[in-house]
């Protein structure tokens, strides 16, 4: 089955916000096996919500809206479709009851324009919103189905989790998409490709599987895609082609499927009952935000510290101002210091430091904008005193200072997931 995802609001056509709602309801729709064909992006205009109804019928089985449902008057998107399948719209006492004790649970009166809600399209199904007060609505016409979900994203999700994605999955399919990610870090594109070879990239479309190489900054994943009658089927061919991928990744392979470079850093130090600590000065803190990103992490995380000035490299990490002063603080010796100082400082048997100038200003013929050192440490625990294992690399970051800390940060998890 094929999808089409209709993102309602201004604020998504003028960038005000970022449509996340397609991205999610896309990836939830593709781990079932239906395609998404298109994602549309319409304003707060009837007409051309209108348009995009019918276009998305003429081309899809399934389509999916978000955005528009609440009480305001900027959200019509129900008497639009109400209109769309000529359904009349009626208030219901149920659905009246049911807003009010919403609204008395968070202990506030039902506001008058909050009344709407309890209005819906006759000959329509309800799709429960538990944690909001805009019910969803599903109709299905000649085989073909629609769901109109709110914006508001947390709602929208449960919505497609709880009632949407179980329903889809139930009904059988005659075509059907599966993929497999192979993720990689530390050589580029076109890199891969070669390894993969001409033969390789013939043998792969022998089986019907399509290859997409997606570069995220010093990562790049494979994507393999296989279109089949069966779910079973669409597995097959990607199984068939899988072999050639794995050869051509042996070395920069860190996952297949899901899995994030922190999750097996974080399951690697959870079998060495090893603590991890992080210095950053540079990034600012994103490595700590990613691996606090990761649910169960304090059980290998102890914490970082964010040493942007030279001053606090040396309270908080005891890095010797003697190496700040003869080397500068984008060094190997100072990335070294502050490896070792993270370690010692926060109790920790690893830890990753960096420093670097990430721009726009800072640059100079030596260490031009882009420049970093990025260190990883094993503290090794002997008797007559702890050792300090410390692989310290530098790099020259090309791009602006975002994609800078992007790439130092994930660079830094590279060098840590090898040492680990
Ligand atoms: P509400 O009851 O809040 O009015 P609604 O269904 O009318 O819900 P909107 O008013 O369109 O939804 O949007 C509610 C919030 O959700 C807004 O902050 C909006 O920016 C955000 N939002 C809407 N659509 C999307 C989207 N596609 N992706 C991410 N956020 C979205």
């Amino acid at each position: 089955m094929t999808a089409e995802i209709i993102g309602i609001g201004d604020e998504l056509l003028y960038g005000q916000t970022l449509n996340s709602n397609a991205t999610e309801i896309a990836a939830k729709l593709m781990s079932i096996g239906i395609e998404p064909r298109h994602l549309t992006t319409v304003g707060d205009d009837a007409a051309a919500m209108t348009d995009a109804l019918d276009r998305a019928f003429s081309r899809v089985d399934i389509v999916i809206t978000t955005g528009g449902l609440g009480p305001t008057p900027d959200d019509f998107t129900q008497k639009v479709v109400a209109d769309y399948f000529k359904m009349p719209i009626e208030h219901h006492d149920d659905m009246l009851a049911d807003v009010t004790a919403k609204y008395a649970r968070l202990n506030r009166p039902l506001p008058d324009f909050a009344r709407n809600q309890a209005l819906f399209p006759t000959g329509a199904t309800r799709i429960d919103n538990p944690i909001g007060t805009a019910t969803g609505i599903e109709i299905e016409r000649d085989g073909k189905f629609l769901f109109v979900l709110p914006g508001v994203p947390s709602e929208a999700m449960i919505m497609m989790d709880k009632t949407i994605i179980p329903k889809l999955a139930a009904i059988p399919q005659t075509q059907v998409i599966a993929f497999k990610f192979i993720r990689t870090i530390g050589w580029g594109e076109s890199q891969i490709q070669e390894k993969i070879g001409v033969e390789g990239l013939e043998k792969i479309e022998q089986t019907g599987c399509g290859l997409a190489f997606l570069p995220k900054h010093g990562m790049v994943d494979l994507r393999l895609t296989a279109r089949a009658e069966s779910k079973e089927a669409a597995e097959s061919n990607i199984d068939a082609a899988l072999p050639i991928l794995l050869k051509a990744t042996q070395s920069i392979r860190y996952a297949i499927g899901n899995e994030s470079l922190i999750d097996l850093i974080k399951s690697e130090l959870h079998h060495r009952q090893a603590w991890l600590a992080t210095a950053e000065s540079c990034t600012g803190g994103a490595i700590a935000a990613q691996l606090t990103d990761v649910p169960g992490i304090s059980t290998v995380y102890r914490g970082g510290v964010v040493s942007y000035h030279n001053d606090a490299k040396i309270a908080m990490l005891d890095v010797p101002s003697e190496i700040l002063q003869e080397f500068g603080a984008v060094s190997q010796e100072t990335v070294e210091a502050m490896a070792e100082g993270a370690c010692h400082r926060l109790n920790a048997d690893y830890s990753i430091a960096v420093t670097g100038i990430a721009g726009p200003d800072g640059g100079t013929p030596e260490k031009p904008v882009g420049t970093v050192w990025i260190g990883v440490c094993m503290r090794e625990r002997y008797e007559e005193g702890d050792r300090f294992a410390i692989t310290a690399q530098k790099f020259v970051f090309p791009g602006p200072r975002h994609v800078h800390r992007i790439r130092t940060v994930n660079k830094a998890f590279e060098m840590l997931w090898r040492m680990l």
